[in-house]
């Protein structure tokens, strides 16, 4: 089983990437792409347990991005992770994350919220990239909510009176930087409305038109009509089709290869690759 996009303690999952490798292997994924938001920082674990557990890695990254404030997720695959633009681009996104994750809690606390930026810290892996669910996590390691989905629910949405953007690249510039890294760009839960806006098609086809390979329509958060509608819109557009989970450890209901993408699929990713950063074959 292929599994394209997961996330571990390096952004807002909760397994570290060891131990999201055991846990593909434990759950019968022989391909598993490691997608942290913003950064590359767990591949070298992650590719030292693939080799241990007899599991492939495509080594990724999902890069937040923004179409006039409505939020996209690119994944990019096999990128050169010293691509001097791109490594920039990740690091402005990190320090930007950095500093909303401030005013998010500013916001909350004067509003009364029982929650300080080291609750909020205690929560973060080292050199983690920042986002939401950490604030989550500290609401409720503070009795404030039960749980992860509580805390957007309540305080975290991005209707939220507490919710501050941060930056992030428009996504077709996303995708040429993952190209220029030697990457492959797949759009992420193109039309997963249940966190927030999405864009529309004519997005889509830009970013296709930049260079962009595939569309993961195959998610948690797509229902049969969205996935229908993007499976038209891929072979409208001539994109690969993937599926995935978007686990997140304990973070989300998610489990691993719930959603996976057909090994043709794969093989057409890893061939429109052009970097050195190739699939990790255990
Ligand atoms: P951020 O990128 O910091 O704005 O946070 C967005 C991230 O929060 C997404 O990538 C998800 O991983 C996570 N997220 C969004 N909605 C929920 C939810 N209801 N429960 C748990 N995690 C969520
Ligand atoms: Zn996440
Ligand atoms: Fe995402
Ligand atoms: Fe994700």
């Amino acid at each position: 089983m292929i599994d394209l996009h997961t996330h571990t303690t390096v952004s807002d999952g909760t397994d570290s990437p060891a131990e999201l490798v055991a846990a593909a292997a434990a759950a019968g994924v022989t391909t598993l792409a490691l997608t942290d938001h913003d950064t590359t920082g767990g591949w070298a674990s992650a590719a030292e347990a693939a080799l241990r557990h007899g599991v492939d890695l495509v080594r990724g990254v999902e890069v937040s991005c923004s179409h006039h404030g409505v939020s996209v997720h690119l994944l990019g695959y096999l990128v050169d992770p010293t691509h001097e633009e791109l490594a920039a681009e990740l690091s402005l996104a990190r320090e930007g994350r950095h500093g909303r994750l401030q005013r998010m809690v500013d916001l909350l606390a004067a509003d009364g919220v029982p929650i300080t930026i080291e609750d909020v810290r205690a929560q973060l892996g080292v050199d983690a990239t920042p986002g939401r669910p950490h604030i989550a996590d500290a609401l409720v390691a503070n009795g404030v909510v039960r749980d992860r989905d509580e805390a957007f629910a309540t305080f975290l949405a991005g209707g939220s009176p507490y919710y501050v953007p941060h930056y992030a690249p428009d996504p077709v510039r996303a995708v040429e930087l993952v190209v220029a890294a030697g990457g492959v760009a797949v759009m992420a839960h193109p039309f997963a409305g249940r966190r927030g806006r999405t864009v529309d098609d004519d997005v889509i086809a830009a970013m296709a038109a930049a260079g962009m390979t595939g569309l993961e329509v195959d998610h948690r958060d797509h229902d049969p009509a969205e996935r229908a509608h993007g499976l038209g819109l891929a072979r409208e557009l001539g994109l690969v089709v993937t599926g995935s989970s978007d686990y997140h450890g304990t973070g989300k209901l998610n489990r691993l290869a719930e959603n996976t993408t057909v090994p043709e699929a794969l093989e057409a990713l890893e061939a429109a690759a052009t970097s050195d950063t190739r699939v990790v074959r255990a």
